[in-house]
C-alpha cells in the first residue's frame, strides 16, 4: 500500500480474474414521450472477465453520454474514459478501482455523468464479484439486516386524477400496501392538487400508504403551504417539492412541515447527500444505485445512519437497478421501503430473465450470486440501437 492509500497495479492477493471488456449497450424505446418518465430508454453496462464470467450494471442518465465517458480514450492522467483504465484489472478490487476512475478523471468527472458511468460499472463489478465468490451481493457487504423490503407502487400522475385513483386501485389489487405519484400535472394550484388526493385517498382507503412526489415545482413558502393543506391525506412522505439546488429553501421546509421530507434521487454522491441531510434536513435520503454505485451508496446509507435519516433506493428503471437496490437495503441498517417501478415500458419490464415480483407488498433479497439478474437477450437485442 502507497502512502495515498493506491495499491502499486498487481495485488498480493490477486482474484485470478482480469478484465478483458467494458462495454455501453443504449437501449431505447422506438417512441421516446417528452414526461419525467426515465424507463423508455436505458445504458447497460456489460463487464467481461477472462474467466468467461459477466457482470451487468445500469446507469439511468443520458445514456449516449454514459457510453461516452465509457468509451473515450485517454487524453491525459487526469482526463480519460472508464474502458481503458479498467482493462486487465482485478474486478475485485473495486475500491481501489473506484479511486483509479475518480483521480483519472478529475478534471471532467468528480459529479454528474462520469460518476454515474462509474457507477454503472461499480455494481457490475459486484457482480461479477458475488458470480465469482458464488454469494450474493448483501452478503458481500457485510451481511443482511433483512430477507424481504416492504415495496411500494410507483407511478406517474396521471392527467386526470379518476385516471390516477384507478392505478391505486390497481396497486391494492396486486398486494401492494404503499403508492407514490409524481410529477406532471401535479403541483400547478392548490385546487387541482386537493382533488388528485382527495381522490387517491378515497381509492386507496385509510389503511394504505401514499407517498408524494411533487416534481420540483414549488418554492419554500408554496410547500410550506401546500403541506399542511395535505394534512388531512395522511402522505408518508413529500418528495422533491424544490429544486435540488435549494438547500436553504429545504432547510426552511423541513424545520416547517410535519410529513417526512424525501430527496436525493439527482445526487450521485457522498458529498451532495451530506448536503441534503445536514443543510436540508431531509428525512429519508433516496439513493439511485445506478447513479451513484453500489459502493458509494454504502458511504452514504453509513452518513446517514448517523444523523438518523433513513434511507431508501430511488428507481425507474430496470430489474438491474431493483436487484442492486434489494441488496444495498438489505445490507443497510436504516432501509425504509424499496420503490419499485409499474410504469409499463417494455425495456424495463422485460430485461431479465427472471423479474422480481412482490408478493403481499414485499420484494424477497435475492440469494443467487451476484446481483441474481439474468439478461434476457431478446429484449436487449430487440431494443438495442446499434447506430451510435
Ligand atoms: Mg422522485
Amino acid at each position: 500500500m502507497t502512502a495515498n492509500g493506491e495499491r502499486p497495479g498487481e495485488s498480493a492477493v490477486a482474484s485470478g480474474l482480469k478484465i478483458t471488456d467494458v462495454q455501453g449497450l443504449y437501449l431505447r424505446l422506438p417512441e421516446i414521450k417528452a414526461r419525467t418518465d426515465s424507463s423508455q430508454d436505458a445504458l447497460i453496462v456489460r463487464i467481461e472477465t477472462d474467466a468467461g464470467i459477466t457482470g451487468w450494471g445500469e446507469v439511468d442518465g443520458c445514456p449516449l453520454v454514459t457510453k461516452a465517458v465509457i468509451d473515450a480514450p485517454m487524453s491525459h492522467n487526469l482526463v480519460s474514459g472508464l474502458r481503458v483504465l479498467l482493462l486487465g484489472e482485478d474486478p475485485f478490487d473495486i475500491a481501489r478501482l473506484w479511486r483509479k476512475m475518480y483521480e483519472s478523471t478529475l478534471y471532467f468527472g468528480r459529479e454528474g455523468a462520469v460518476i454515474q458511468a462509474m457507477a454503472g460499472i461499480d455494481i457490475a463489478l459486484w457482480d461479477i464479484k458475488g458470480r465469482a465468490l458464488s454469494q450474493p451481493i448483501w452478503k458481500l457487504l457485510g451481511g443482511a439486516f433483512r430477507d424481504k423490503l416492504r415495496v411500494y407502487s410507483s407511478n406517474m400522475f396521471q392527467f386526470t386524477p379518476e385516471a390516477t385513483a384507478d392505478r391505486v386501485r390497481q396497486a391494492k389489487d396486486e398486494g401492494f400496501t404503499a403508492a407514490k405519484f409524481g410529477w406532471e400535472p401535479f403541483g400547478r394550484d392548490a385546487a387541482t392538487d386537493c382533488a388528485y388526493l382527495d381522490a387517491l385517498r378515497k381509492a386507496a382507503g385509510d389503511d394504505f400508504d401514499l407517498m408524494l412526489d411533487v416534481g420540483l415545482v414549488w418554492d419554500a413558502t408554496t410547500t410550506i403551504q401546500r403541506a399542511k393543506l395535505f394534512e388531512p391525506y395522511g402522505l408518508y412522505w413529500i418528495e422533491e417539492p424544490l429544486h435540488p439546488d435549494d438547500l436553504r429553501g429545504y432547510g426552511a421546509v423541513s424545520r416547517a412541515i410535519s410529513q417526512r421530507l424525501a430527496a436525493g434521487e439527482e445526487e450521485c454522491t457522498y458529498r451532495g447527500f451530506q448536503r441534503l441531510i445536514d443543510e436540508g434536513g431531509i428525512g429519508l435520503a433516496q439513493i439511485d444505485m445506478t447513479r451513484c454505485g453500489i459502493s458509494e451508496a454504502m458511504s452514504i446509507a453509513s452518513y446517514a445512519a448517523k444523523r438518523g435519516v433513513m434511507v431508501a433506493n430511488h428507481n425507474f428503471t430496470t430489474d438491474i437497478n431493483t436487484a442492486a437496490s434489494l441488496h444495498f437495503l438489505a445490507a443497510v441498517p436504516n432501509a425504509l421501503v424499496l420503490e419499485y417501478c409499474v410504469e409499463p415500458s417494455e425495456i424495463s419490464r422485460n430485461l431479465a430473465r427472471n423479474p422480481f415480483r412482490q408478493e403481499d407488498g414485499f420484494m424477497r433479497v435475492p440469494d443467487a450470486p451476484g446481483l441474481g439478474f439474468e439478461p434476457n437477450m431478446e429484449t436487449i437485442e430487440r431494443f438495442l440501437v446499434r447506430d451510435n
